[in-house]
C-alpha cells in the first residue's frame, strides 16, 4: 500500500510542485495520473521511487515511512519498485538479454536461475526471440517492452510508469497497455502518468487528476477529463 499524508514538495529554486497531497493506493490497483503539463505528475511519481524526497508530509510504502529512509536503505526500496520511462533508458551497448539481466538482483542466484528468469520476462513481453538484439535494432515499442521486462525482473510489488506510451504510435501504445494489464493481473500495482485521452477513456481504471500540485479528482473507472 502507498499512503501519502499532507505531502509538499518545493524544489531548490522555490517552485512548489506538490501542495498537500493526500492519497491511498492499495496493493494491486491500476491508477492513471493525469493533469496538465507542470501540474506535478512527475514529482508525484518520483516521490514513490525516492528519486526526490518530500519537503514535508509522510509517505508510507508497504507500512514503511520512506521519508525517513536512510540512504543505504534506498536500494532495497527500489528493488520493490520497477520504473518505466517515456524514453526507455536502455543501455545501448548491452543486448536485450543483458539489459534485463543487468537489473536482476543476483544475490545467491545460480546462473541457470538467472537465465530462466530473464527469458521468462522476455517471453512475457513477447521478445524471447530477440534476446540477442541491441536496442538500436529494435522499434520503439520493442524497446519499451525491454524496459518493462527490466522493470519487472525482480518481481516488484509496484510498477511506476511516467508516460510510457508518450513516444509510441497508437497501435504500439495499445500493445504496451496489454502488457501493463497482464502485469497488473498478476497482482502488481501499476501507477502510470499519461497524456493519452484515448487510453484512459478506453481501458478504464482509477484516475487521479493533479492540478497545481493538488489532487483535484480521484475516481474509479474515471475519464481522462481534458482535451488531448
Ligand atoms: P508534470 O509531470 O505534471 O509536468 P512536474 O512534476 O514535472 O509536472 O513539475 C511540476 C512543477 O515543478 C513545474 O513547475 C516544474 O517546472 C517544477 N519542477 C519539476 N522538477 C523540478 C526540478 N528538478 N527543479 C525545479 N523545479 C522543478
Amino acid at each position: 500500500m502507498i499512503l501519502m499524508k499532507d505531502i509538499y514538495k518545493t524544489y531548490g529554486n522555490g517552485v512548489t510542485a506538490l501542495n498537500g497531497i493526500n492519497v491511498e493506493i492499495e496493493q494491486g490497483e491500476f491508477v492513471y495520473i493525469v493533469g496538465p503539463s507542470g501540474a506535478g505528475k512527475s514529482s508525484f511519481i518520483k516521490l514513490i521511487y525516492r528519486e526526490i524526497k518530500p519537503t514535508r508530509g509522510s509517505l508510507q510504502i508497504n507500512n514503511r515511512d520512506i521519508s525517513e529512509l536512510k540512504e543505504k536503505e534506498v536500494p532495497m526500496l527500489r528493488r520493490n519498485i520497477g520504473v518505466i520511462f517515456q524514453d526507455f533508458r536502455l543501455l545501448p551497448k548491452l543486448s536485450v538479454y543483458e539489459n534485463v539481466a543487468f537489473a536482476l538482483e543476483v544475490i545467491e542466484e545460480s546462473p541457470r536461475n538467472i537465465r530462466k528468469r530473464v527469458m521468462e520476462v522476455l517471453d512475457l513481453v513477447g521478445l524471447k526471440n530477440k534476446s540477442r538484439f541491441f536496442p538500436n535494432e529494435l522499434s520503439g515499442g520493442e524497446q519499451q517492452r525491454v524496459s518493462i521486462a527490466r522493470a519487472i525482473v525482480n518481481r516488484p510489488k509496484i510498477v511506476i510508469a511516467d508516460e510510457p506510451t508518450g513516444n509510441l504510435d497508437p497501435d504500439t501504445s495499445w500493445e504496451i497497455m496489454r502488457v501493463f494489464e497482464e502485469i497488473n493481473n498478476s497482482g502488481t500495482t501499476i501507477i502510470m502518468a499519461t497524456h493519452s485521452k484515448e487510453i484512459v477513456n478506453t481501458i478504464k481504471k482509477r484516475v487521479i487528476a493533479i492540478e497545481d500540485g493538488l489532487i483535484v479528482r480521484d475516481e474509479q473507472r474515471g475519464d481522462y477529463g481534458y482535451e488531448s
